[in-house]
C-alpha cells in the first residue's frame, strides 16, 4: 500500500509570517482531511504496510451505497468541505473507484487518490479519475533507482511503472505528491529520490518517517537524534520545493528553530552525508525551479537568506484535523494509530469525530505526557500520537522520535 498522504492546498488556513500554518476553523467540529482506506487489496507486498495488504478484496468492504452515505455526510458539513483521499491497498482495485470520485466531486468535496505502482496505474485508468473530478494523486517511491525501491517494494517493474505513472499524472494535470518512507534501509536513497521528484516534476515531497506497526515493525526506524537530522535536512529542502513531514510533527518545530537563528544543530553524521549529496540541488533553486516551483531563497557566495519554506506545514494531525476510514468502515484516528473510535455503520462520521472521547483528548494538547505536555511547541506541533502508541501503547505519551529537550522538566514518575 502506499502513505496515506496527499497534498493539502490552502483554502482553510489562516495567512500568517510563521513558518507553518494554521486552520481558520475550529479543527474538533470538522475533519480537514479524512483519509480512506477504501480496500486492502494490492498487488504490491511492500515491507512497511501499514494494511498488511493482500491481492484480494474483503467481502466486508464497505459497499457504494455505504460510501457514497459518508460522502453525504462529509458534504453536508458546509464549506469548508473536508479534502477525501482514497487510499489502500490499492484504490483501483475497486471497480466503482471513478463514481465513488464523481460522487464526491459533485457535492463539492475535494476528492484525491492514493493508487499504488502497479499495471493498474496506466494513463487509461489515471485519465478516468481525472474526468471523474479528481485534483491530486499520491505515489510513493521508496528508492533512487529501479533496484532499490524494487527490493523495499518487493516487486520486480514497480519503479519504472510508478514513476511513469508519475509523469503521466502531470501530464493529465493532477497535482502531484509523492512519499517516501525513511528507515535505515531507505534514508540514504533521500538525495537521489529528491533529484527524481524534482525531474518528474511533482508538486509536494512527503517524507514518511515509519511507525512500527503492521508490517512495518519489520524495518529498522531512525534514532530519535537521526530523525531530527533529516528534518534539518528536509528544512534545508524546503527553500527549494514544497516538502512535508509525516508522523514527525517536530518538523513545524524545526521550521520555527530555523527561522528564529541558530538554536537547532546537527548531532549524527548523517546530516552531513544527506547535504553533500544536495549541495547542487540547493543552488540550482536559487535559479528557481525544483519540484516544478519557484525557489523562496537567495543564496550567493555560499551565503543563504531564507524567506520561508516554499510551502509551509499546516498544523494537523491523528485525530486533529484528520480522521481515518477503514475498508470495514471503522474510524480512527490515523491509519497508524490503530484504537477504533467508531464505525461509519453504525453512526455518522461527523458525529463520530465530533464526540468520540479518544479524539477529545488528542486534540487537547495539555494532557499529553512526558516532554510532549510541557513542551513549548506543544501547541504546533505536539509529537506523533501514533508513535507515541507504538511505543508505550499510550497515544497521550511523548514522542520518541523526538530528541527536543523543553525548557520545562517534564514531571518525575512516581515510583
Ligand atoms: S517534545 Fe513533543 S511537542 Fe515538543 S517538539 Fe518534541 S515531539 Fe514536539
Amino acid at each position: 500500500m502506499v502513505s496515506t498522504d496527499l497534498p493539502v492546498a490552502a483554502p482553510s488556513a489562516v495567512p500568517n509570517s510563521a513558518p507553518y500554518r494554521q486552520l481558520h476553523f475550529d479543527r474538533g467540529a470538522r475533519p480537514f482531511l479524512v483519509l480512506w482506506e477504501l480496500t486492502r487489496a494490492c498487488d504490491l507486498a511492500c515491507i512497511h504496510c501499514r494494511a498488511e495488504s493482500r491481492s484480494w478484496r474483503d467481502p466486508d468492504e464497505l459497499s457504494t451505497p455505504e460510501i457514497t452515505n459518508v460522502l453525504n455526510d462529509l458534504a453536508a458539513l458546509g464549506a469548508p468541505r473536508p479534502i477525501v483521499v482514497l487510499t489502500g491497498g490499492d484504490p483501483f482495485k475497486r471497480p466503482d473507484l471513478s463514481d465513488i470520485i464523481s460522487y464526491g466531486t459533485k457535492l463539492s468535496l475535494r476528492m484525491a487518490v492514493s493508487p499504488s505502482g502497479t499495471p493498474l496505474a496506466t494513463r487509461k485508468n489515471l485519465a478516468e479519475l481525472r474526468l471523474a473530478g479528481a485534483t491530486a494523486v499520491s505515489f510513493s517511491i521508496d528508492g533512487a533507482s529501479a533496484e532499490s525501491h524494487d527490493s523495499f517494494r518487493r516487486v520486480p517493474g514497480s519503479f519504472d511503472l510508478t514513476v511513469n505513472a508519475c509523469r503521466e499524472a502531470v501530464d493529465l494535470g493532477f497535482h502531484l505528491q509523492v512519499n517516501t518512507t525513511v528507515t535505515s534501509e531507505t534514508v540514504d536513497q533521500l538525495p537521489g529520490i529528491l533529484r527524481l521528484v524534482g525531474s518528474i516534476p511533482a508538486g509536494l515531497w512527503s517524507l514518511f518517517f515509519i511507525v512500527p506497526t503492521g508490517r512495518g515493525r519489520l524495518l529498522t526506524p531512525l534514532s530519535a537524534e537521526q530523525v531530527e537530522d533529516v528534518l534539518l535536512f528536509l528544512a534545508e529542502v524546503s527553500d527549494v520545493m514544497p516538502v512535508k513531514s509525516t508522523e514527525a510533527p517536530q518538523f513545524r518545530r524545526i521550521l520555527v528553530q530555523r527561522e528564529a537563528g541558530p538554536g537547532v544543530a546537527p548531532t549524527t553524521s548523517l546530516y552531513s552525508r544527506l547535504m553533500e549529496g544536495i549541495g547542487d540541488v540547493l543552488l540550482a533553486g536559487n535559479h528557481g525551479n525544483v519540484g516544478g516551483r519557484n525557489s523562496t531563497t537567495s543564496r550567493s557566495s555560499g551565503a543563504s537568506v531564507r524567506s520561508g519554506p516554499a510551502r509551509r506545514p499546516l498544523v494537523v494531525g491523528d485525530g486533529y484535523g484528520v480522521v481515518f476510514i477503514s475498508h470495514t468502515g471503522e474510524v480512527l484516528p490515523s491509519g497508524f494509530l490503530p484504537m477504533v473510535v467508531g464505525n461509519v455503520r453504525d453512526s455518522s462520521i461527523v458525529n463520530i469525530y465530533r464526540e468520540s472521547e479518544l479524539l477529545n483528548m488528542l486534540r487537547s494538547p495539555y494532557l499529553y505526557g512526558g516532554r510532549c505536555g510541557v513542551c513549548e511547541y506543544r501547541d504546533i506541533c505536539g509529537g506523533s500520537r501514533a508513535q507515541a502508541f507504538a511505543a508505550y501503547g499510550d497515544p497521550l505519551a511523548e514522542d520518541p522520535n523526538c530528541s527536543f529537550q523543553p525548557v520545562t522538566d517534564p514531571p518525575a514518575i512516581a515510583s
